[in-house]
Parts: C-alpha cells; sequence; structure tokens
C-alpha cells in the first residue's frame, strides 16, 4: 500500500474511530445514568434514557391525580393526618412528598421535604415547569392546588425532589467528557504508534545498512518490511548493495589475478631464463669443448628460448582474451569441411610421433553444418587440444578421434584421446588460468597452464561451451560446443 493512501487511511480512522467509539461509551453511560433515575423513582425505563426528565414530570404531575381528586370531592379528608400519610408513602417511592396547610397551619410535611430543607410555610407557589433547566436550577418541582371546605381554606404542595437527577446528569457530562478525551488519546496514540513505526523501521533499517557500507561491511541483507514507497527504498538499497559487492568482488578478483599472473610468469620465466644462463657460461667456461658438446648446448639454448618465446605468446594472447582486447573476424564456415581441413593439416606431424588421428562425422541428417566462427582462434582451440592429448599420451598406439555432432541448434566437436587421462580432483580446474596438474607441473611436457584457459575464452567469445570428461589411465575428451548458424 502505497504511503500516502495509508497516511490518508490513518487520518480517516482517527476521525471514524473516536466518533463511533464516543458514542457507543456515551450510550452506555447515558443508559446506566437512566438506570440509576429509574431505581430513585421507582419506574421502569421502557423509552428512550434522554426523555427521561420528561417522564419524572409527568410523574409528578399525575402524582396529584389522587390530590386533585380528593379536593374535589372530599376535601374535608385532608384535615385528616392519617389519610394524607397514606397518599404520602405512594409519593415517597417516587421520591416526592405533600405539605397540607389549612387556614395558615400547616397540616402534614412530608419527611422528604424536611430533608429538602424546604420551609413549608413559604413555598412560592410556583407551578411546574416542564423544561429542564427549571429542574437542575431549583433541584425540586412544586405543585399546587388551592382548596376550600366549610369556610376553611387550604393549599396542598406536592414537591418532587429533583436533585438526585442533577448529581446523576453531572456526573454523566463529567464521565462523558473524560471517555471521549481517554477514547482520544488511546485511538489517536495507538495509530500515530503504527504509522510511525511503519516510517521509523525502514528508516532505522536503512541507517544501519548505510553505517555498515560506510564500514566498508557489505556481507549483510537490506530487510524490506513495507511494500510502499520506503519498502522500494530499502529494495533500491539492497540492489545498490549488491552491485556494490559484486564490483568490489570483481575488483578483488582482478587483483588477485593481477598478482598471480606476475607471480606465475615470473616463475615460469625464471625456469628457462637460469637454464639458458647455465648453458652460456658452460660455453664462456669452455666446458662444451667439443663440437657434440657445443651442438648439444646451442640445441638447448635454442629449445628453452623457442619454449620462453611460446610461453611469452601464449601470455599475451591470454592477456588480450582477458582484457577482451581482441578482435575476432566471424564468418560462415561449414564445420565438415573445416575439421576436414584440420585433421589433415594436422595428421602428418602426429604420425610422426606414432599417433593417428582419425575425424568422424556422427550426424544423421544429410546436411551441412554451418557456424559462425573465426578460423584462426577455431583454429587455435583445436591446435592446443590436440597438442594436450599428444602431450599427456602415454599408450604405444595412440590414437585421437575428432567428433563431430549436431543437435538442433548447436554443433558439438569432441577431442578423444586414450591418453594417461586426469585425476577426478584435477578435472574441475583445468579450465583455470596456470592450473596444471602435479603430473604435468613436474614432468617436462608440462606447458604454461595456459592452453586450455585460452582454449575456453575463444569458445566462450563464439558464444559456445567448453568441457571435459576424462578416466585416469583411459583417455580424455574435451568436448565443445559451437552456435549453428542456419539460414531462415
Ligand atoms: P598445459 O600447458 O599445462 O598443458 P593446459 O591448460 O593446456 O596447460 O592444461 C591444463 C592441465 O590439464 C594440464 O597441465 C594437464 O595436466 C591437463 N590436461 C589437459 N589436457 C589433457 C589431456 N588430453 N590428457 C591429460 N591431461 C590433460
Amino acid at each position: 500500500m502505497s504511503f500516502r493512501i495509508k497516511l490518508v487511511i490513518s487520518y480517516i480512522a482517527m476521525i471514524i474511530f473516536p466518533i463511533i467509539l464516543s458514542a457507543i461509551v456515551i450510550n452506555a453511560l447515558i443508559y446506566s445514568s437512566a438506570k440509576k433515575v429509574c431505581k430513585i423513582y421507582n419506574f421502569k425505563m421502557n423509552s428512550n434514557p434522554v426523555t427521561l426528565v420528561r417522564f419524572i414530570v409527568d410523574m409528578h404531575v399525575d402524582s396529584f391525580s389522587e390530590v386533585s381528586n380528593t379536593i374535589t370531592n372530599n376535601p374535608e379528608s385532608l384535615k385528616d393526618v392519617k389519610y394524607i400519610k397514606n397518599i404520602d408513602k405512594d409519593l415517597k417511592n417516587n421520591n416526592s412528598g405533600i405539605v397540607v396547610i389549612i387556614n395558615n397551619s400547616i397540616i402534614y410535611t412530608s419527611d422528604i421535604i424536611k430533608k429538602l430543607g424546604i420551609d413549608a410555610k413559604n413555598i412560592k407557589n410556583t407551578e411546574v415547569k416542564v423544561n429542564n433547566r427549571d429542574i437542575l436550577e431549583n433541584q425540586w418541582l412544586i405543585k399546587h392546588e388551592n382548596f376550600s371546605f366549610g369556610g376553611n381554606n387550604g393549599v396542598v404542595y406536592l414537591i418532587t425532589d429533583t436533585k438526585p437527577i442533577v448529581s446523576i446528569v453531572k456526573g454523566l457530562i463529567v464521565s462523558s467528557f473524560l471517555s471521549i478525551l481517554i477514547i482520544l488519546i488511546l485511538t489517536d496514540g495507538v495509530l500515530t504508534f503504527l504509522v510511525s513505526r511503519s516510517i521509523l523501521v525502514p528508516i532505522n533499517e536503512l541507517k544501519k545498512s548505510s553505517i555498515k557500507i560506510k564500514e566498508g561491511d557489505l556481507d549483510f541483507n537490506v530487510n524490506v518490511y513495507n511494500k510502499d514507497e520506503l519498502g522500494e527504498l530499502c529494495i533500491a538499497f539492497e540492489e545498490m548493495r549488491f552491485k556494490l559487492k559484486e564490483s568490489v568482488d570483481v575488483k578483488l578478483q582482478y587483483e588477485n589475478n593481477r598478482k598471480e599472473l606476475i607471480s606465475n610468469i615470473s616463475h615460469d620465466l625464471k625456469t628457462p631464463v637460469t637454464a639458458v644462463k647455465g648453458y652460456i657460461e658452460g660455453i664462456m667456461d669452455g666446458v662444451a669443448d667439443t663440437p657434440e658438446k657445443m651442438e648439444k648446448y646451442t640445441k638447448t639454448i635454442y629449445s628453452k628460448a623457442n619454449a620462453m618465446d611460446k610461453l611469452i605468446d601464449e601470455l599475451f594472447l591470454f592477456s588480450k582474451l582477458d582484457l577482451n582486447k581482441l578482435t575476432f573476424n566471424f564468418e560462415k564456415i561449414n564445420l565438415i569441411n573445416y575439421l576436414k581441413d584440420c585433421t589433415e593439416e594436422l595428421k602428418f606431424d602426429l604420425e610422426k610421433n606414432g599417433i593417428d588421428l582419425v575425424f568422424i562425422i556422427d550426424i544423421d541428417e544429410d546436411e551441412d553444418i554451418i557456424a559462425l566462427v573465426d578460423r584462426e582462434r577455431l583454429k587455435r582451440v583445436i591446435i592446443n587440444l590436440v597438442d594436450n592429448a599428444v602431450k599427456y599420451m602415454d599408450k604405444e598406439n595412440g590414437i585421437i578421434i575428432i567428433i563431430l555432432k549436431a543437435s538442433d541448434n548447436n554443433a558439438l566437436v569432441e577431442i578423444r584421446d586414450n591418453g594417461r587421462g586426469i585425476s577426478k580432483e584435477s578435472l574441475p580446474f583445468i579450465f583455470d588460468r596456470f592450473y596444471r596438474t602435479d603430473f604435468s607441473r613436474n614432468s617436462s611436457t608440462g606447458g604454461s597452464g595456459l592452453g586450455l584457459a585460452i582454449a575456453k575464452k575463444i569458445i566462450e567469445e563464439h558464444g559456445g561451451n567448453i568441457m571435459a570428461e576424462s578416466e585416469l589411465n583411459e583417455g580424455t575428451a574435451i568436448i565443445f560446443t559451437l552456435k549453428r548458424f542456419k539460414q531462415i
């Protein structure tokens, strides 16, 4: 959810939640206050609690009806205190009381009126007012009626105590106000906490991550907590960390390669140079005192110089390939014809060493196999692979087979020999630069360790792959693929 939508929703929730919660709480408070009022005035709550005050006024007026009847039909009975006490009993249930005055002398005053501290003689002849403000201000309701009988004049007051309502209403107002305040603090507090947490957590994560990067630590992951703008920022930050780590690793790898290259070059050049120096010193010291010895010495110097020349050539080629500075001239070639020519060319020299070179076309379809190839570079690959097969040949009747296979999209060239093979431990590393098995490192046949690394780079430039299969003492097969060129 986007950050903007999140903020809008939280603002709306900050308004709606307190309103709904306040309405529920205030309703509950009104209900419980109304219940209290009902208990005090002894009547059932069967209507909206808000109209209760009106009910009390009605009740007050109703309770006067019995007194009114007496005044109309039998006013003398108002002289009888016993009779009035009976009426008072009922009135007491409704939190009301009665005052009867005949000829200015008080005949009866209810206890409830005494408790209210109303001076029965000085009750103002106020009529009942039915608005709530009067109830709240006066704290009681008064209704009166004059009567006369046999020359006597009297007045009856009916008074209802409304003090409890006032305190209940006051309590209701205070508790409603407090509830609204608590609801506002809680809902807005919780929502603000949730929104600010969704901002602060990713910001803290980004802060921690940038400190780590500043300190050079790139081995961690930036956690993504939300799918909002800050989440997107965390994803971008993680991508940046990943790219940075990649480039640092590549730099480190280059640095290690460079160091390894320098140490390998110095080592591989040092050996023939020392040998050449030794032979020349021998000549200068007159050790080669016969023409045969002289010929042997010069031939050795020549072969060492040749080995150095070859090594420098390979190094030069490899470093050009490594820096992507070698240009390739790709052209469409027919692989069957090309490999046939290569076999013919190499066959002659190999036969002199007693090794047979065979070319097999292992293709079902009767079709030319065309690929986009740089003739010179591919030749270099084939020469390197055949050279290796010769170098590591340990059988009397050595045989090297070049096999051409094809799939729908690829041509597959396999150069298989029956030489000494490669151990399982060495096999995964033979395409690494300067890698030589222990055997070739100690033997005179061992080359620079660049032959297969060069072949791999050239094949990869052609968009193909190179791999090896080998069985110790059985032989080795180096297989490479080339993308087939198909006319559409
Ligand atoms: P080198 O110049 O030492 O031959 P390469 O890169 O051409 O270097 O080969 C790497 C190593 O792989 C060699 O030192 C050798 O031990 C092993 N190797 C390559 N080709 C063959 C093969 N046809 N038979 C046996 N071992 C091989």
